[in-house]
């Protein structure tokens, strides 16, 4: 008798990722700085005190010190106005070292988040959250791409996941993630599903999906039942569970005992267990997607300065 062979997957390291990417950027800010005397420049606002925005922040702004690319955080009391936040992006608009333009979101309450991200000129988007930015990504043409899609797409080509003719399957539709998610998907030749909190039967519309993607917000939620047994899952969610009960239903033992020394673990949209007990290749959480956003965000400044500097 022999035993069955379970194949082992394929674990999407987004360190490594993340690491080549940064190190293609680093003659790009060198050629950059010869040609045009200077290095790219990137701007982040922050409004607020937000502690998890405050990490993002510091994040983005340490690597892109450790490429070289010049940056400043702008970091704005929690009650200004959207007219007040709006004449600070024109001026960033209008300052000529200045390549990419950064507002950390979410923003607070009063503040209109529509005008604020129309108000980034779009050539400075480097978040590609401009509706024209996201207008030519819904039109199939080049342009600036939002960071964390635009990561797991580069992390499947690297691994040469093949894309072409697959079913990929979307869960979430959110402008930031979902949406260009699901139009890098289909521009990349995929057949394309988008599923979303009123889609019906989401188990078996996640089953039909080669390639699966999770982008909801929803701690685990993708359970063994959504995942086609050989699937590609990629992991988006970053949840952090603190319920022991809850970690339990989560956790195999040996990341139990890091719960409770810490008190809580960060986790994705799908069960990790499942994940990994199923795909054929699949994104873990932490160190799957989360690294890519911020090196897309350098490549994004470094190509808007590229092109604003006629390289
Ligand atoms: P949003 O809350 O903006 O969107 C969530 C989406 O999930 C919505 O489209 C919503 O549907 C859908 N959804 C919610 N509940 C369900 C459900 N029960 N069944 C099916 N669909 C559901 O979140 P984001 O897109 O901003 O972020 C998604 C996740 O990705 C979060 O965990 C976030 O932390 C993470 N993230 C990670 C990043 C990274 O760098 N790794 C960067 C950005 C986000 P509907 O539209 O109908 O409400």
């Amino acid at each position: 008798m022999f035993a069955k062979l379970v194949p082992v997957p394929l674990i999407l390291d987004g360190n490594r990722i993340r690491d080549q990417i940064k190190a293609e950027c680093l003659p790009r800010v060198k050629r950059l700085l010869a040609h045009a005397g200077r290095p790219p420049g990137l701007a982040v606002v922050l409004v607020g005190n937000n502690p998890a925005s405050q990490v993002y922040v510091r994040g983005k702004t340490k690597t892109a010190g450790e490429l070289g690319i010049y940056n400043e955080t702008i970091t704005l009391s929690a009650d200004i106005s959207t007219d007040e936040l709006c004449s600070l992006i024109s001026s960033l608009n209008h300052r000529e070292e200045i390549d990419g333009i950064l507002v950390q979101l979410p923003l607070p309450k009063q503040i209109d988040e529509q005008r604020i991200l129309l108000e980034i000129t779009p050539e400075k988007d480097a978040d590609g959250f401009h509706p024209y930015n996201a207008g030519l990504l819904a039109t199939g043409q080049p342009g600036l791409r939002p960071c964390t899609p635009a990561g797991v797409i580069e992390m499947l080509k690297r691994y040469e996941i093949p894309i072409v003719g697959r079913n990929a399957v979307v869960v979430g539709r959110s402008n930031i993630v979902g949406r260009p998610m699901a139009m890098l998907l289909l521009q990349q030749n995929a057949t394309v599903t988008i599923c979303h909190s009123r889609t019906r039967d989401l188990p078996a519309v996640c089953r039909t999906g080669d390639i699966l993607v999770a982008a909801i917000g929803r701690t685990a939620m993708i359970t063994a039942e959504y995942i086609r047994p050989g699937a590609v899952v990629v992991d988006v969610g970053m949840n952090t569970v603190t319920d022991r009960a809850e970690a339990e239903r989560i956790f195999d033992p040996s990341r139990l005992e890091a719960f409770d020394r810490r008190g809580n673990l960060l986790v994705g949209d799908v069960h990790p267990g499942d994940m990994a007990r199923l795909a054929s290749a699949y994104t873990p959480v932490p160190g799957g997607v989360g690294p890519l956003t911020i090196a897309m965000l350098m490549r994004n400044t470094i190509e808007t300065a590229e092109r604003r500097t006629g390289l």
